[in-house]
């Protein structure tokens, strides 16, 4: 039995038009010869306004509660989508993350998939064609919903496509592929025929929206093939992939960016052992992903800690470093929410040297001043203020020339 996983994101089902649009590319993998699960996403806006609702009942929403309620919207698009199949003749029935199961971890708004019943979804393809699964949902081991992170649907459909060993997993999106940038904001971006593992999760995780970070991991890990296409368009797309001697030879491939920044700094705190892990410690428990981590030279036994996070855990950041302040003797606390990250993402870096230097004097030519760096084998990223995040794309872009280059095509 020849599976392939489509998935569709929330533009591709906004509305029933589009949902007939998906139709027509899911009966194609039939005539193909496939069987066909197909993850959806909420309609387009639906999660939102969910989540909006939810604030206007509560000030702080249960989490547990906000799961079921943020989960509904992916069960309108499977019920629809499913009626507009069995009224065309196709064997289609719908499923929800519990019903698959999908079993994830605890935490609510941000689950982890744990386990695929794949035994459980292969006979159900064996008395159906398509089975239309709910996409960014789950059961923890309580049996309570979960839901896995905003564009959990990516994730939802690339775990499916490992564990029930899919020929590919498609995500169909409202762009033709992975652009050298955001197409958004680059009018100059460049769609990629292919992608490695590694950039696209050094690309993901710098908030570059198109596959959730997740996804990618699970794509790598169990060698998923990951083809990022249109719905709208038959353009071919981008293919996520394993690394070969072509993606090598060029030194930067990508700019990401990331506005959902906050910086924070403890001033004057003590330099000694255990300071970082007496401020780290608490953030990690309570669920802040820390980035970028600045840590200046020692002033007479002192020093300032410099890190950022996502602008959706300030509130949580500042409770934990106002209390942990007086523990490290820090005098003041700052943050700055009016800022972004920038990246410079290439697997050849790791072969080549002077991304680095080029990348600052670009930004310098423009002005644009770096507020903090970080560094991986295959990235380099800087902090800028927010109002210059389109000059610093559009500049970095240019500069690396990626509108030319034979990279990806
Ligand atoms: P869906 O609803 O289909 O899951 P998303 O909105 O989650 O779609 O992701 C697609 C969006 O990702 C695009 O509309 C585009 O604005 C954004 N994006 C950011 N960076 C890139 C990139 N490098 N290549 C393509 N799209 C990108
Ligand atoms: N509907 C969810 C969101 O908007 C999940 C997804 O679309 O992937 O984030
Ligand atoms: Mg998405």
């Amino acid at each position: 039995m020849s599976v392939l996983v489509q998935k569709f994101g929330g533009t591709s089902v906004a509305d029933k038009e589009c949902m007939e649009r998906v139709l027509v590319r899911v009966q194609r993998a039939l005539e193909q010869g496939h069987k066909v699960v197909v993850v959806l996403s909420a309609m387009a806006g639906e999660t939102n306004r969910l989540l909006t609702m939810a604030k206007e009942w509560s000030d702080r929403p249960d989490p547990a509660e906000m799961d079921v309620l943020v989960s509904t919207g992916e069960q309108t698009s499977i019920a629809l989508f499913t009626m507009l199949c069995k009224d065309s003749g196709v064997k289609a029935r719908s499923l929800l993350g519990h019903q698959a199961p999908i079993t994830t971890d605890c935490a609510f708004g941000k689950a982890r998939i744990l386990t695929i019943d794949h035994e459980r979804i292969n006979t159900l393809l064996e008395h159906n064609d398509v089975l239309v699964v709910a996409g960014f949902q789950g059961a923890d081991c309580n049996d309570r919903i979960t839901t896995l992170g905003r564009g959990g649907s990516d994730t939802t459909a690339v775990a499916i496509a490992a564990a029930v060993k899919a020929k590919e997993c498609e995500i169909y999106t409202d762009v033709d592929g992975v652009y050298t940038t955001d197409p958004n904001i680059c009018s100059k971006a460049r769609k990629r025929n292919f992608i490695t593992y590694d950039e696209m999760l050094e690309t993901a995780s710098m908030g570059a929206k198109v596959l959730q970070i997740r996804s990618v991991e699970f794509a790598k890990k169990y060698n998923v093939p990951v083809h990022v296409r249109s719905t709208f368009s038959d353009s071919p797309g981008t293919l996520v992939t394993k690394e070969d001697k072509r993606m090598e030879a060029v030194m930067v491939s990508g700019i990401a960016l990331d506005k959902d920044q906050a910086r924070f700094t403890l001033q004057g705190v003590m330099d000694r052992p255990g300071i970082a892990a007496a401020i780290y410690t608490p953030l990690a428990e309570a669920g802040v992903v820390v980035d970028m981590i600045i840590q200046n030279t020692s002033r007479e036994g002192v020093t300032d800690m410099t890190f950022t996070a996502q602008r959706q855990d300030l509130e949580k950041t500042l409770e934990i470093l106002e209390k942990v302040k007086q523990e490290v003797g820090a005098t003041d606390l700052h943050y700055d929410t009016n800022v972004c990250k920038v990246s410079v993402i290439g697997v050849g870096m790791r072969h080549h040297s002077g991304v680095a230097a080029t990348a600052f004097n670009a930004l310098k030519d423009e002005n644009i001043n770096i507020l903090l760096i970080s560094t991986s084998e295959i990235k380099i990223t800087c902090l800028i203020e927010e109002k210059y995040t389109e000059l610093a794309v559009r500049t970095l872009h240019d500069t690396f020339e990626l509108d030319k280059g034979p990279y990806g095509g």
